[in-house]
């Protein structure tokens, strides 16, 4: 860890110390990380006798059935009155755009604890350390620190953190140390295949309905290192899907054999966004960076994990795409740049 890590992380620990009232929040749609952090995080400030909130906006409530394993207490809808007396901790957000409560942005003690390496530090106080696997591990590192032993419902939590941010130990994330943090919360209570039955069978057959659809739409584009689909909002009407049941589609399109670049373009069906498309993207291998691509729309994210939401239409989205990867897998192919300037 550098100096300047070591030195964030006794900051943080400092605050978690000295400081009484604290409110967490994470970003918009939260995952896996998101909720299992926030709890993870919310578990240890009780267990010092803190005072701690969870915040999550209505938009985002109910969860996805999947996340009904986590119980969230201490949750509110609404920032609490008195949040400036209170030190805010963001978890796994890289970017403050990503939640709508700006009535947070103006706390005096805004803590930033992310792992996404493209973090914009928008924090008063910034511990943003890009080779955590997940934000949970850097929760389950303060917790070592500060003596607090999880229970099994908080370990439950950052387990579930760890296993979808790793895709199950799958993905170039999943170091020693993440497998050294699922046994030690093993030890201190989950039922692995309890969490496993939870978050990925009990499938609602709408999901498997969703998932058909959007495998009879793959194209392959350029030799097959664009595997691409889409949904549109008459794709979740028609499987009478929810805009959440499309999560998990992105890895049959990133396992088809000679993808590069696996990307799902979904139709915004409600909200302030709605007809506007939100992609995912992931990369298979560190040949192509997803998260330059998407910074490019405006979002962010991980080198093989990263999305953004934009108002291009499909066909120029999808060239947007394919200029993009190539500009990255061949940049000295003149044709190809050109598409990327298009
Ligand atoms: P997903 O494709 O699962 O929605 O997101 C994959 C990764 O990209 C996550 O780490 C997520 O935080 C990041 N990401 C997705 N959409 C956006 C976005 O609009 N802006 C930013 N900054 N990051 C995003
Ligand atoms: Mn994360």
């Amino acid at each position: 860890m550098s100096d300047a890590l070591t030195q964030a992380r006794e900051q943080v620990l400092a605050r978690i110390r000295e400081d009484s009232g604290f409110v967490l929040a994470t970003h918009e749609n939260p995952d896996g990380d998101a909720l299992g952090s926030l709890v993870g995080m919310h578990g240890l400030l009780t267990a010092l006798g803190k005072d701690s909130a969870i915040f999550i906006a209505p938009e985002d409530l109910p969860l996805p059935d999947e996340y009904s394993l986590f119980g969230l207490d201490g949750l509110i809808q609404a920032p609490p009155a008195d949040v400036t007396e209170r030190t805010v901790v963001f978890l796994d957000c890289g970017n403050i755009d990503r939640n709508s409560a700006s009535v947070l942005r103006d706390a005096v003690h805004l803590l930033n604890i992310d792992h996404h390496h493209d973090n914009t530090n928008f924090g008063t106080l910034n511990y943003v350390v890009p080779s955590a696997c997940c934000t949970a591990e850097i929760v389950w590192d303060l917790m070592k620190e500060l003596g607090v032993r999880p229970s099994a419902s908080v370990a439950r939590a950052l387990y579930v953190g760890l296993i979808t941010d790793t895709g199950r130990f799958m993905y170039e994330n999943t170091t020693a140390r993440a497998h050294l943090m699922a046994a030690e919360l093993i030890e201190c209570g989950v039922d692995v295949p309890e969490v496993y039955r939870r978050l990925y069978e009990n499938l609602q057959p709408a999901k498997l309905a969703l998932l058909a659809r959007a495998l009879e739409r793959i194209q392959r584009f350029d030799s097959g290192e664009l595997t691409l689909s889409s949904l549109r909002v008459d794709d979740f009407r028609d499987a009478e899907a929810e805009e959440t049941y499309s999560e998990g589609i992105i890895d049959h399109l990133r396992a088809v054999r000679g993808t590069k670049v696996a990307a799902l373009v979904r139709e915004l069906g409600d909200g302030e966004r709605k007809g506007q498309h939100k992609v995912s993207l992931r990369a298979t291998d560190d040949a192509v960076d997803v998260s330059a691509i998407a910074r490019i729309q405006g979002g962010g994210g991980h080198r093989r994990a990263a999305g953004f939401t934009t108002s291009l239409e499909l066909d120029e989205l999808t060239g947007f795409l394919r200029g993009a990867i190539a500009s990255q897998l061949h940049p000295s192919s003149e044709g190809q740049t050109a598409a990327t300037l298009a």
